[in-house]
């Protein structure tokens, strides 16, 4: 995506995102940060995400704050404690960038284990919508409030072997459509992003013998997480975007 943001798109904006520990998560919040975002950093490791906020500290930018959710094991009523913790920390949330995930196995239909299988909605699906539904009204506070998913390439059209991040990805396109009707006339815009082959733990553990150095970086799919969460992407909601558009799913050659 060709896009010149201001440097200070995200002035005043209080952002959280999920999965901030690591991969493109870590990316986005540095990111968002660096464009005048307070962010707030979600995740299950505490030392990952110290060392995220250091960093964010040691740039001079805005303090972030970061809370802890195993979404393994986080219940409903767990999300809804972490959305009064966050409330007393910040009055609003301007953006939501819904980003952790996991990837399951990688194996037919018929060998998915189903503990496995769990897990990944779990964590994908379930958890997901748990904190969406806590951190509405936060969200809600905001004048013009960004909800992003993150969806891929087998979320749209299904893949053998794929089995239950597929299917999780279908869910989350399908959270994201309900939620953008939903609140459609309303100040909250809801849409996904599909990162795309990005270089990254999780994909180097879905194609272990792809060459790192063929992929994009989290930093090259910043243009789109930027857009989609300041002004310039005030009237879209509904849509799942490509960071890397025209890019073919599969192994990169
Ligand atoms: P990474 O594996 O690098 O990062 C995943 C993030 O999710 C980490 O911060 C991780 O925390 C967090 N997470 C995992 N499990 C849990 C849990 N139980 N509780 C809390 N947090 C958890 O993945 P990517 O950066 O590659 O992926 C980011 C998003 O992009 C995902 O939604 C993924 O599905 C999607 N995507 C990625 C693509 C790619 O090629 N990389 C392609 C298409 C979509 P921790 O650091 O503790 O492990």
């Amino acid at each position: 995506m060709h896009y010149q943001p201001q440097r200070d798109l995200l002035q005043n904006r209080i952002i959280l995102v999920t999965g901030a520990s690591d991969g493109i998560g870590r990316e986005a919040a540095l990111t968002y940060a660096r464009y005048g975002a307070h962010v707030l950093l979600l995740g299950r490791n505490e030392e990952k995400l110290r060392a995220v906020a250091h960093e964010i500290s040691a740039e001079g930018l805005a303090e972030a704050y970061w809370f802890l959710l195993d979404y393994a094991t986080a219940t409903p009523d767990d999300c809804q404690r972490l959305a009064q913790a966050i409330s007393e920390r910040v009055p609003r949330l301007d953006g939501v960038l819904h980003n952790a995930s996991i990837l399951g196995d990688i194996v037919p239909m018929d060998k998915q284990r189903p503990d496995v299988w769990s897990e990944v909605m779990q964590v994908n699906v379930n958890v997901t919508f748990f904190l969406t539904q806590a951190l509405l009204p936060l969200l809600l506070q905001s004048e013009a409030g960004s909800l992003v998913f993150t969806t891929s390439s087998v979320g749209r059209q299904g893949r053998a072997n794929w089995g239950a991040y597929a299917v999780s990805k279908f869910a989350t396109e399908g959270m994201m459509q309900v939620l953008a009707e939903e609140y459609q006339s309303r100040h909250l815009r809801v849409n996904c992003i599909n990162p795309g082959g990005t270089r990254t733990k999780m994909r180097a553990s879905a194609f272990p013998t792809e060459d790192p150095d063929k992929l994009k970086t989290p930093a090259d799919l910043m243009p789109l997480y930027l857009w989609l969460m300041g002004d310039d992407s005030r009237r879209k909601t509904g849509i799942s975007f490509d960071a890397q558009p025209g890019r073919k799913p599969g192994i990169a050659e």
